[in-house]
Order: C-alpha cells, then structure tokens, then sequence
C-alpha cells in the first residue's frame, strides 16, 4: 500500500490520530504498516478483508503500543486476525467466569483468544471508530486482551518491569473495581467492566484512549497507572472533540 494511502486509511478509522505527536505519527504509521503486511487476516465465510480493516484494525493495535520500546512484539502471538461482517455467534460449552460454564448461544462483537486469533465484528468496529466520544471500541479492547494475556493469564494485569509500579497497578484496579461494582453511580466505565478483572482492563483502555479527560476527572489514580503503563498521556494532548 502506497505511504499517502496508509495514512489516509489512519486518519480516517483512528479517532486520537491528530492529537499525536508528529514523531508519535511517523512511528504509528511504521507500525501499522509492519502490522498490516504480517498479520495473518482471514475473513469468515463469505465475507472479504479489505485494506480499509486491515489498517483501521492495524492503527488501533498500533495506538496501544506506539510508546512502548518493541511494541510489535507485544502480538508476536497473535495466530491471526479473523474479520466478521457483524455480531459473531460463539456456540458450544463456553467458561463465562465464576465457574460456570455455559452452552447458550454467545453473541459477541469480538474475542481474544489466547496465544490464538483475535476476532472482529467489522460492522461494531467501524461504527464504534466512527463515533469515538460514546468511549466504546471493541479494537482498543481486543488488543488489550492481548497485552493482559502476555503473561500467560488473563487477569488484568499486563507484564510490568517494574515491582512498584506492579504493586500500584494492582492496588489502584483492585479498588476501582471494587468501587465500581459497590455503587450504582453513573461511571465512564460501562457496566461490563463489572465482570471481571480482564475485563476492567480492556473497558478502562477504550475510555483511556477515547474519553481521556473524562477518565482523569473521574479516576485520576486510574488515570495514573494507566498512563504509566502506556507511557502515554493522551488527556494532555489536544481534545479530540
Ligand atoms: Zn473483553
């Protein structure tokens, strides 16, 4: 794909796009080019993957990663990406969590597996990219499933280098779960981040990226630990809105 062309594709699907800075630009275009050309991108029957998912799903696993030292090989792991024209249907004996398992039918708009495919409803995708302020977007999420699971578990938890920062990390999701899940006040945090640690994580990453400032007022611990883990402060950058 020509240069002019990806970037096109970028400032169109990724929201925060001209917030970045020009170096933060230039290095999320490289990444999501490398992403682009070594992903494996399969589509569900029927349906065809074109350049415009290939880069808007790129760009926003990109985003994630764009400050970290090797940010690709936070998916060195990712088997393949399988793009879905709408809401995926996961039947048979599926864990949903506490220990119980399930054989009803799953509708999904996406799913890490581990060490597997990420899956991705195309029609969600595009409409959530398309409104970024509602804060929700299942890429941010899917991806942030795959940064958790780096470590061999899925518990909200990324790897860090570092033991403080592992230790604040814990301490502030911990409460702010457990803040979340005793109150019925209105949060940026959708309910769903009520179901478990995992997915607290990939629900705070969306509203980190898309709803910074919102996010900062109403949690600014959050905010922090968040930040320091992506090394990245997107409330200080120019609104998006
Ligand atoms: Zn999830």
């Amino acid at each position: 794909m020509a240069p002019d062309q990806l970037q096109r594709l970028v400032t169109r699907w990724l929201a925060p796009w001209p917030t970045l800075a020009g170096a933060e630009q230039a290095h999320l275009l490289e990444l999501t080019d490398t992403l682009v050309h070594q992903l494996r991108w399969e589509a569900a029957s029927g349906f065809e993957v074109t350049d415009t998912m290939r880069v808007a799903v790129a760009a926003h696993a990109a985003l994630l990663v764009v400050s970290f030292d090797d940010g690709l090989q936070s998916y060195h792991d990712v088997s393949s990406v399988i793009m879905h024209p709408s809401t995926i249907v996961r039947r048979g004996t599926k864990y949903v969590g506490d220990g119980m398992w399930s054989d009803d039918d799953d509708p999904v708009i996406g799913e890490a597996v581990h060490r597997g495919p990420v899956l991705v409803s195309w029609d969600a995708a595009a409409q959530q990219a398309r409104e970024p302020w509602r804060g929700e977007n299942v890429l941010l999420h899917e991806f942030a499933h795959r940064l958790d699971m780096l470590d061999g578990i899925s518990d909200g938890t990324p790897l860090f280098d570092d033991a403080g920062q592992l230790d604040d990390w814990v301490r502030v999701c911990t409460q702010s779960l457990r803040r979340l899940r005793a109150h019925d006040e209105p949060s940026v945090l959708r309910n769903y981040a009520e179901t478990n640690p995992a997915e607290f994580f990939a629900v705070a990453t969306e509203v980190f990226f898309t709803r910074p400032t919102a996010l900062r007022e109403e949690n600014p611990d959050l905010y922090r630990v968040l930040r320091d883990y992506f090394r990245q402060d997107p409330a200080a950058r120019r609104p998006m809105y």
